[in-house]
């Protein structure tokens, strides 16, 4: 016997749970995922803010990777209420226990007078271009639209700003800021990949300028050709929401911890020596700072000197990654940051270790008696910072 589409769908609507638009909202409110199964171009007239887009042709083949907890309850919308009651039969077919079919749909929804937005629209280039993005549920277009919206300052556009710069870069990172006050030199080009011969001699902001946006052309490459002093620091980073400290100096260091404190800036921390290098990010409303692992600089006749001390060539490579890795992380708020953990990686051994660190309550910076501006801190000039604790 075969079934007219009324009568399909009224039985299938036998089947599941429909609930009215309040009743959704109060769902969504209480921490049921919303899953728009509408067409792309439905969707860019506007939807449930937060919404998950999974077009209804997609859904069995996705929602295993969007929704991995067959308990976890889901309220599910189209237009009108038809394809979600589809969509909610298939789901339940899965084993997924908790699904609702918004009945009216988001013109119900609308109806109600409850929010909703306009998702930003992307062009059919940025769709080709972050598509391995749209797949992930976990980045998707709202993912991405936070990545384009994100801006990010590079310290140094050395070995470690190099890769970092060129992949978040290709990752959609809307305005990279590049602080550096150098230019580039041949002994560079052994690691720092955002520069090539042709711009021996070149200003490193403006090399890193021309690679970055020859990459991806949604990137705003801000330069700031300058070396941080405590009277600008706070002036540049007031700007940005993440900051990765590239620098390979103890002043340098110092100086963007305490910005970054101040300023309450997660600051992704990395450095490299020889064949060692780590990575942490320090958010001192969330864990320790700099200064509370090392309250103060070392002597400048201790600590080694940096062109005397040697890195193999891709050793920035991997711990800048490693600094990019976290910056995409904390942008879209996914994963398990590094802060509190201290990541050493040595490549000789192929091995990574992780630190815990815990906050000093005492710290200079972060602590009960912290400052409140960099006037009275004192910072030494130079001196190469060495990864202390890799090296202990
Ligand atoms: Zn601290």
């Amino acid at each position: 016997m075969s079934l007219t589409y009324r009568e399909l769908l009224e039985e299938t609507k036998a089947q599941i749970e429909e609930v009215d638009a309040l009743m959704a909202q109060r769902m969504i409110a209480a921490g049921a995922r919303a899953i728009d199964v509408r067409e792309p171009d439905e969707v860019e007239q506007g939807a449930l803010p937060g919404a998950a887009h999974i077009p209804r042709g997609f859904l069995e083949f996705r929602i295993e990777d969007a929704v991995p907890d067959r308990d976890q309850p889901i309220v599910l919308y189209c237009a009108g209420g038809a394809r979600s009651a589809f969509a909610a039969k298939s789901l339940r077919d899965l084993g997924y226990r908790n699904v609702v079919s918004l009945a009216g749909g988001f013109g119900a929804w609308k109806g109600a007078g409850l929010p909703w937005t306009v998702p930003q629209k992307y062009t059919a280039e940025q769709r080709r271009r972050y598509s391995r993005h749209f797949l992930l549920s976990e980045v998707g277009e709202e993912g991405q639209r936070k990545l384009l919206d994100a801006k990010v300052l590079l310290i140094g556009a050395g070995g470690l700003g190099s890769p970092a710069g060129l992949y978040l870069a290709a990752a959609g990172v809307g305005t990279l800021g590049v602080v550096d006050d150098d230019v580039v030199d041949d002994s560079n080009l052994q690691r720092q990949i955002l520069h090539s011969t042709d711009r021996i001699g070149l200003p490193k902001v403006e090399s890193a300028r021309l690679t970055i946006e020859a990459l991806n052309p949604d990137v705003t490459v801000v330069g700031h050709e300058t070396r941080l002093w405590k009277e600008n620091v706070l002036e540049i980073f007031r700007d940005y929401d993440v900051v990765l400290d590239g620098t390979d100096n103890f002043a340098s260091r110092y100086l963007i911890n305490d910005a970054c404190v101040l300023l309450d800036i997660p600051n992704v921390h990395g450095s490299i020596f020889r064949f060692e290098g780590q990575a942490s990010v320090f958010h001192a409303s969330q864990g320790p700072c700099y200064r509370c692992l090392f309250p103060d600089p070392p002597p400048p006749d201790l600590a080694p000197n940096c062109a005397e001390a040697g890195v193999l060539g891709v050793l920035p490579g991997v711990i800048g990654l490693l600094q990019a890795t976290e910056v995409i992380k904390l942008i879209l708020g996914i994963g398990a940051p590094l802060i509190g953990r201290l990541l050493t990686y040595d490549a000789l051994d192929a091995s990574f270790r992780e630190l815990r660190l815990h906050k000093d309550p005492d710290c200079p910076m972060c602590g009960r008696f912290a400052p409140t501006s960099l006037d009275e801190i004192e910072y030494t000039d130079a001196a190469c910072a060495i990864p202390a604790l890799a090296l202990a």
